[in-house]
Order: C-alpha cells, then structure tokens, then sequence
C-alpha cells in the first residue's frame, strides 16, 4: 500500500486491491465530529477497571486544545496486575495454550472483521484524539490495520519448525513457541495501527500481551480492546494499560516476570528500555526508534513526481511518521527549479479541521511537540538555513503549523541532524553520487531512504550504499504488512511486519529423541 499516493490524488484517496475496496474515496462517509467515547478504564483480564491508585489523566482534542475526556491512569500496581493476568492467560494447559493454532487466527481474523465493521467510528476517534484528517485515518490507517490483523490471521497455523539431521541415533526438530508474556509500548504518531502490527505478530504465535498506548492518544485503543473481548480472546490474553512512559512503561520495561519488550517511540526511550531489560531479567527488545532518513533526488529524476513524493515523504502524518524524509538531498543542476516546486506545494498544503475532507493537515498532536517544533524552525533560522515559506503558527487555537520548507541547509546544522517530527522540510545541495552517499549515511539514524533517478545503475548503486533498513526508489512510504519494516544503527533492532515480524515473537525450541537402531 502506498500511503503517499492515497493522499496524494487531491479529490480522495484511492485504494488498491480486494480487502480495502470498501474503503474507496466514493465510499468514505461523512464523519461525526462529535464520537461518543465509550471507554476511558484500564483493561485488564478482560475487564474494565479503574486505576489502583483512582488517579486519572485527561485526553485532549489537539485540535481546540480542550480535554475530552478523563482516562484511568495506570500505574506499578496496575502493571503488575496486567502482568499477572497475562502470566495466567499463558499458563501450560491454559484455554488460550490449548488453542488450536487455526482457531488463534481465526479469532484474529474476527478482529480485522469487527475493526472494519466499525471502521468509521474509530477513524473519527482517531482523528479526535491524535489530529490527523478524519480521511486519511479511513483510507489509511483503517485498512493498513485490518489488513495487518489478516495477514497474521494466515500466519497462525503456519510457523513451522525444520526436523534437522543431527549426528547419531537421534530424531531432532524445532518448535517455534511464543516467548511468553509479551509488554508493548506504542506511540501515538499512529495509534491503531501501532497497536495492530504488534498484536498480529503477538498474537498468532500465542503469546499473551500488556500494552502500554501512549498517553496523548488512548481512546481507539481502547475501544479495540472492548472488540477484542467481543471476538472470544479468553481472559488475560491482551491486557490495554493507558499511563504514562516513566511510571506504566517504565514498570513494564523493568518487569521481571515480562518476557519481552517491543517499543516504538523516541531514541531517548529506546536506551531506557534497552537498559531496563540490561538490569531486570534480560527481557528480549525490539525497538523501533527514530530516524532522520535521507531522500536523495538525482539530476535525471522525474521533477514533477519527485517535488510531489518529497513533499509528502515529509508532510505526510503532520510531518509524525518515524520514516519522514527529513533530508532531501537535491542534486545542484536541478536544485533551484525543486526548491521553487517544492515550496510552491507546501503553500498549497490544506491545513484545518481534520473532519473536513479536503484537509490534508491537522495539528500536531500536542502543546509539547507544538512548542518543540516551533523551536526547532527557530534554530533553523538562527543558524543560517534559509526559510523559504511557512516557519509559524497556523490557527488561534489548537496546535497547528505551516507547513514549513528551509533550503540552503547545512549538514552541521541542528535541524540537518535532530528528528524535527514535524511540518518542517529541509532541503540540501549535492554535487557527485559519491557525495551524496557519504552525507546521507553521516547521521546516527538508519531507517529509511530515498532515491529518485531515471537510470537504474545508478538507483541501485545509490541503494546499496544507504545504511537504512528501507530503501524505496523513485516511491517513498511505501509498506506493505508481508515486507518488513525496522531500522539500521540507533533507529532500533527487529522487524516488524511481514514473516520476519514472527522472528522476535517466538522462542525455538530443539527437541531431541534418542531413536534406537535395532529392535532388542
Ligand atoms: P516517547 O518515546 O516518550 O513515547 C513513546 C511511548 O513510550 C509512549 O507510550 C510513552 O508513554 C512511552 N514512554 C516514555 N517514557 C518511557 C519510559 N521511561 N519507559 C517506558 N516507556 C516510556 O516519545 P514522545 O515523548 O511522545 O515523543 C518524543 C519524540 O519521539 C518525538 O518528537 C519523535 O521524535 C519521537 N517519536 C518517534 C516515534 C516513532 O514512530 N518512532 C513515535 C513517537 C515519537
Ligand atoms: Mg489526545
């Protein structure tokens, strides 16, 4: 699925293939603005519950900057009664262990079912709670999240072992098993579809879960926990904790009797996870952490379809998606004719109420990105990158930005080498391949890249090159829930999505039989 080409077709987003036909641009329905929230409680042993301590947080609307509602804060004594739940759920013999592996994927697939059959529901919750435009959480994330739900429905009943020809009188085989109780901590940039594509891998290898959602954006989670008690998960197999990062997450990270941590969020947080596992019990980690992902254009490029994919490799999401194209390296002979595009499409971004349909922004997701990102457009000017539209606040209320694009930006500069996660385009100057390359690889970061050109030697040469577990040519943001998705160097460990998404979610185990030779 393309997610840039689905908002990039101005009308409405168009979608591919069977499952998601439904979910076409004459399909999307006139939103509510208003969506009842049905549950704000803690989640746990499928029921709902308050937090031990009764404390609670508010939600805002980052649009009007108001609370919407007040959500159970859960805590240490929380964690540890989801972890408790989630212990028993997986106990040998537990109803849930004894499942057979067809019936755990049908229960996933009974998921997708429900998801999508309250699809435009939880788009508008979504588009609530986090900002982004009501359509794109329809004709995106909806369909991405249920598609990933059926792809790990098939996966169920087909993680196979290998029977091995070890030396000796001996049968030996392996048995793929689920890792045991499993925490996951999930950003808000995506909600749902954080929450889907580490449930899939999860559950249909029959591990059991605490999630942690994030604090900014708790609301769709929650509602999908209630479908997931609908659909006949037994009791105890995925618990749905909303709390804070220091005290929920932390208690998670730091659990010892959690089997694995699996967290997306910032870099900062990946080291603490890291170092919870290190002075806990050794917990298995994946992160997927941030990234600063370099978007190469090359002289002989398509200019119209480069302008238009680095726009929204940068903008899509608000600019929040781990994999922005924040550094859009233009080679010199093109260079003033792409910057001139390029803020030309910017200036014509739509930014405003994401209920409205033609909306293409929405606000950032909250007072603290708002502010953060305000801070780093100011560093861009202070340290000499030349702003060439945008740079300032885009409504009275609610937490919205230009769409903002900087040129003439140097390698050295803060806004070249920090995640901006925001509306905020940098666009540099390059000379020879090898160039570009060397620059492109000179940061911390290894998640994603880019490369548009027109000859196909140099596109490969150029992608062999990238230190980045994903590298699109002449597309950007692409995904596809069968191909994997993670990063190089400090943008985290493990992959996500596809049949490499099983890996970290299965613990092999080698079982050896001595096979006597003669009949005595
Ligand atoms: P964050 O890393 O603090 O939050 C992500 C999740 O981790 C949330 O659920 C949060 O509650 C939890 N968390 C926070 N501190 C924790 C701790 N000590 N132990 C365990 N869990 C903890 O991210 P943020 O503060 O919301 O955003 C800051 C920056 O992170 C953003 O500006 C962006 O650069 C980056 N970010 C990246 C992604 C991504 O998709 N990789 C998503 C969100 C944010
Ligand atoms: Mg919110």
């Amino acid at each position: 699925m393309n997610l840039l080409r689905t908002v990039a077709s101005r009308a409405l987003p168009r979608l591919s293939g069977p499952s998601v036909r439904h979910f076409s641009a004459a399909a999307v329905p006139v939103p509510n603005t208003q969506p009842e929230v049905h549950y704000n409680k803690l989640f746990i042993n499928n029921e709902w519950q308050d937090a031990t301590s009764g404390k609670t947080f508010p939600t805002i609307n980052p649009s009007t900057g108001e609370v919407i509602c007040q959500v159970a804060e859960a805590n240490q004594a929380d964690v540890n009664k989801a972890v408790k739940a989630a212990r028993d759920a997986f106990r040998f013999g537990s109803p849930w262990r004894r499942m057979d592996a067809s019936h755990r994927g049908l229960l996933l697939s009974r998921l997708a079912d429900a998801i999508e059959r309250d699809a435009a529901y939880l788009a508008e919750l979504e588009t609530l709670d986090n900002g982004k435009p009501f359509a794109v959480a329809y004709t995106v994330d909806l369909p991405f999240v249920v598609k990933v739900l059926r792809y790990y429905a098939g996966w169920a009943d087909k993680c196979e072992g290998k029977t091995i020809p070890i030396d000796g009188d001996y049968f030996c085989y392996t048995r793929h098993e689920p890792v045991g109780v499993c925490g996951q901590i999930i950003p808000w940039n995506f909600p749902l579809l954080m929450q889907a594509w580490k449930l899939g891998p999860a559950l249909a290898t029959g591990n059991t879960v605490v999630m942690k959602v994030a604090e900014q954006t708790p609301l769709t989670a929650l509602y999908v926990a209630s479908l997931i008690k609908e659909v006949g998960f037994p009791d105890g197999v995925v618990n749905i904790l909303p709390g804070m990062g220091s005290t929920a997450g932390a208690a998670i990270a730091g659990h010892m009797d959690v089997d694995k941590v699996a967290f997306t969020g910032s870099t900062e947080v990946g080291h603490l996870i890291q170092q919870a596992s290190g002075s806990s019990n050794l917990k298995k980690v994946t992160l997927e952490l941030g990234g600063k992902s370099p978007n190469i254009v090359l002289s002989d490029a398509n200019m119209e379809e480069a302008v238009e994919q680095s726009h929204l490799a940068l903008f899509f999401n608000q600019g929040q998606c781990c994999c922005a194209g924040s550094r859009t390296y233009v080679q010199a002979d093109i260079y003033d004719e792409f910057v001139e595009r390029s803020v030309e499409r910017a200036r014509q971004r739509v930014v405003g109420n994401p209920f409205d349909l033609k909306t293409e922004q929405g606000p950032q997701v909250d007072q603290e990105q708002f502010n953060k990102i305000l801070g780093y457009i100011s560093s861009g000017k202070r340290e000499g990158a030349k702003l060439m539209c945008g740079g300032g606040v885009a409504a009275d209320r609610g937490y919205f930005i230009q769409p903002t694009v900087f040129g003439d930006v140097q390698d050295d500069m803060t806004i070249a080498r920090e995640e901006i996660f925001g509306p905020v385009m940098q666009i540099f100057k390059f000379k020879t391949l090898e160039e570009a390359i060397t620059r492109a690889n000179d940061t911390k970061y290894g998640l994603a890249a880019a490369v548009f050109t027109k000859d196909i030697d140099k596109a490969h040469y150029v992608s062999n090159g990238l230190r980045a577990g994903t590298v699109w040519i002449n597309c950007y943001n692409v995904f596809g829930v069968q191909a994997p998705f993670g990063g190089y160097k400090a943008s985290g460990f493990g992959r996500e999505l596809g049949e490499y998404g099983l890996e970290s979610y299965t613990e092999v185990k080698t079982v050896t039989i001595k096979v006597p030779q003669k009949n005595s």
